[in-house]
């Protein structure tokens, strides 16, 4: 290979980050820990000299399992959700500080400026999201119920209800080379978030910013002990410690995922495994978006994008492009003209240049051999000539330097949905009609993503609707949406990152799915009052103390009075009975406007086969309920914030008596307020005692 270089280096960020001297070294049970062994220089992608090295003596991987489970779960367990989310936000505060000391090392691995961003910003963005949503989302407490108690007999003595728990081990996460900042904080946060201690192993190549990342971090003394440790070198005897009580969450090629999923571990002692692997990933150009419209442009932007971020080192990179066969050369001349416009490869340190290295020599070559994979199936060369490309502001022999290569290929081939190039490279190829666009991307045999570029609805639904089982995530992008996307190859914290067969199977991030991941659930069975006491939620059914109910050795309180220091789960109002009238149901109609014919008209009412006659409107009935329940003098309820899942369950007619009850059912203090959310169980009866209404009421309230 044949490469030309030009001298244009200019003075910006040209240095390197300073790296401890020695080979790189692991963080075990609290120390910092240099390896013997024999030890092999990590080399700048871009130059060639050496960054740090790193050595492959042995390493006590049992005492970190140990701390991990002993120590870090220790620590973790005394932290409510709420209190560890305030931790991840506070350590993405503190790493957002510093950076910039990352950045340096972040261009050694061949990273331009904009790749690591996605990789540093992207990274800390994942710790701030899950700083949020592990506040919003969770309730401040160690354990997470999942979706409602079930009633299981009919008298309502017999309940079920799905439990979280941490589980009792520890993480091992497992990255790949291409974001070893982004790659270890989105396993990161949901792991403490769930509770669970994490073992980080960073691919060799790019351990260096690895390593810098855990330094800042155990610096920063945010994170309790034992919650996080650090493991550098080849680790090849890591899952020789593991069990039943761990989990490995490895991201690398499907080869590694093969050698660790027959690991005893995981197939003789019941480690959890899940793998985030190799990904052909598509992108379809719809039949509408023809050169000239905003998509066609869309279209072409997002596939020299993806082929040019990070080197194509990206496991969401497009790598197959489905067009339509009559649009092949329009494509083509389009992505030319782009890459020639936009694209410089080269130093990353150089003004100008934006697309770095790839992150090593032996992984240029590994994607050129498959390169000549693509074309010994009949794929061409179609844009990238890798003989001869200019390299800016480096030397082109020493640097892992390749071009935007578009590899043209014929519907028949099969490479495209077998060979992974993982580097600046795509597949072009052309599709008949949608349904063959849809078999084409199903051969991948699973992606993390697909995007389908079209402003036709049908083309987006049929699509979608076809491609969705085969795929993590399906990006639709239009004009409408374009300018606020966060493009094909970005996986966001709030949506899934993962996708079946070959990308996997696995599922990481999507909000709180993702902390759940790292837990057991556990189906719990009991009364409603042992269910209570479990799950601090009320459960129907389970003892309340009212007004009715009091003892005289305990006297009632309206919960009202009561802060959140003294108001008890089960603590509630009964009030009523009130009678409702036809001039109630007028009065409210006139009041509000809602003349429905159902409240108004005795003709159209009585036909209604649901009513039979004129019925009061449901809101009025919880207007009313809070009339009853609610005691008006100032006082530590602060809010009505909402409700939630209301019912109208029986039709109440003029003559009917309604009453209420309000149970006080889920307290959550909050960690950074003076107050916290009540929420409330509300059920309205009438006189025959009925189930009219029932829904969630829910308040903020006064600590003290
Ligand atoms: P890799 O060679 O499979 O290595 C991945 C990680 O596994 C590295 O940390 C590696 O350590 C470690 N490893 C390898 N063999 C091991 C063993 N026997 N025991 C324990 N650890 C072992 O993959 P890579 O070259 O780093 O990454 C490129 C691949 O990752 C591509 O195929 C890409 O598609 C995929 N990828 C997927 C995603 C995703 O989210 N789906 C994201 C990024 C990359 P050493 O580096 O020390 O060998």
């Amino acid at each position: 290979m044949a490469v030309t270089s030009s001298a244009t280096t200019s003075g910006a960020a040209t240095s390197s980050a300073p790296v401890a001297a020695g080979p790189l070294r692991s963080f075990i049970a609290g120390h910092w820990v240099a390896p013997g062994g024999r030890e092999t220089p990590l080399l700048d992608a871009a130059t060639g000299r050496e960054v740090a090295t790193i050595a492959d003596g042995e390493l006590d991987i049992a005492s970190m399992v140990d701390f991990g489970r002993t120590v870090g779960h220790r620590e973790l367990a005394e932290l409510t959700f709420h209190q560890r989310a305030l931790m991840l936000k506070a350590l993405a505060q503190h790493l957002m500080s510093i950076k910039d000391t990352l950045y340096p090392l972040s261009y050694a691995t061949g990273a331009t400026r904009s790749d690591s961003w996605i990789d540093i910003d992207g990274g800390i963005g994942v710790l701030y999201t899950y700083g949020s949503k592990g506040r919003r989302d969770m309730p401040n407490d160690t354990v997470y119920l999942d979706g409602p108690a079930e009633k299981l007999g009919k008298t309502g003595t017999f309940y079920g209800q799905h439990l979280y728990t941490s589980l009792p081990g520890v993480a091992v996460q497992i990255n790949a080379f291409n974001f070893p900042v982004w790659g270890m904080l989105e396993k990161l946060a949901p792991a403490f978030l769930a509770g669970l201690p994490t073992i980080v192993k960073p691919a060799t190549a790019s351990a260096f910013l690895a390593e810098a990342t855990v330094r800042a971090i155990v610096e920063a003394k945010i994170l309790p002990p034992g919650a996080l440790q650090l493991l550098t070198g080849p680790a090849r005897g890591v899952l020789d410690h593991l069990d039943e009580r761990d989990l490995v969450a490895f991201t690398g090629s499907a080869s590694t995922a093969r050698t660790l999923r027959r690991d005893d571990a995981v197939i003789v002692r019941g480690t959890r495994f899940t793998a985030e692997q190799d990904s052909l990933n598509c992108s379809i150009l719809a039949p509408d978006a023809t050169p000239g419209t905003p998509e066609f442009d869309l279209y072409v932007k997002a596939l020299v994008t993806e082929m040019t971020a990070k080197a194509g080192q990206k496991c969401t990179a497009i790598r197959r492009a489905l067009v339509p066969e009559s649009l092949r050369e329009a494509v083509i001349d389009a992505a030319q003209d782009r890459i020639t416009a936009k694209v410089r490869v080269g130093d990353p340190r150089t003004n100008g240049v934006t697309m770095g290295a790839l992150v090593s020599t032996a992984q240029r070559d590994e994607v050129l051999s498959r390169v000549h994979q693509l074309i010994a199936d009949g794929g061409e060369l179609a844009i990238g000539n890798i003989d001869r490309f200019a390299v800016t502001g480096a030397d082109a022999e020493a640097g892992a330097f390749l071009p935007p290569i578009l590899i043209s290929s014929p519907a028949s081939a099969d490479a495209p949905h077998r060979v992974e190039a993982f580097g600046p490279v795509a597949t072009l190829i052309g599709y008949s009609d949608l349904d063959h666009a849809a078999e084409l991307a199903a051969r991948g045999r699973g992606s993390l993503v697909a995007s389908i570029i079209t402003h036709n609805p049908d083309s987006a639904r049929h699509l979608t609707r076809a491609l969705a089982p085969w795929h993590g995530r399906i990006l639709l992008l239009d004009r409408d949406d374009a300018a606020e996307s966060t493009g094909h190859g970005s996986p966001l914290p709030h949506l899934v990152h993962g996708g079946p067969g070959r990308a996997g199977g696995g599922e990481e991030m999507g909000g709180i799915r993702g902390v759940l991941h790292h837990m057991q659930r556990t189906a719990i069975q009991g009364s409603p009052n042992l269910l209570t006491a479990v799950t601090d939620r009320y459960v129907p059914g389970a003892p309340i103390r009212t007004r009715q109910t009091a003892h005289d050795d305990i006297p009632w309180e309206h919960p009202f009075r009561k802060p959140l220091s003294r108001l008890r789960i089960g603590d509630a109002v009964q009030a009523g009975p009130r009678p409702v009238t036809l001039d109630d149901i007028e009065a409210f109609a006139h009041t509000t406007g809602d003349m429905f014919y159902a409240h108004m008209n005795q003709q159209a009412a009585e036909a209604n086969p649901l009513f039979g006659g004129r019925v009061a409107h449901g809101y009025m009935l919880i207007s009313w309920a809070a009339g009853l329940f609610v005691d008006p003098a100032p006082g530590p309820v602060l809010a009505n914030t909402g409700l939630e899942d209301l019912r109208f369950i029986t039709p109440v007619k003029p003559g009917d008596e309604i009453t209420v009850i309000l149970v006080a059912a889920q307290i959550t203090p909050r960690e950074t307020d003076d107050y916290g959310e009540v929420r409330w169980a509300t059920t309205i009866t009438n006189q025959r005692g009925e189930t009219v209404a029932t829904y969630t009421v829910l308040t903020m309230v006064a600590k003290q």
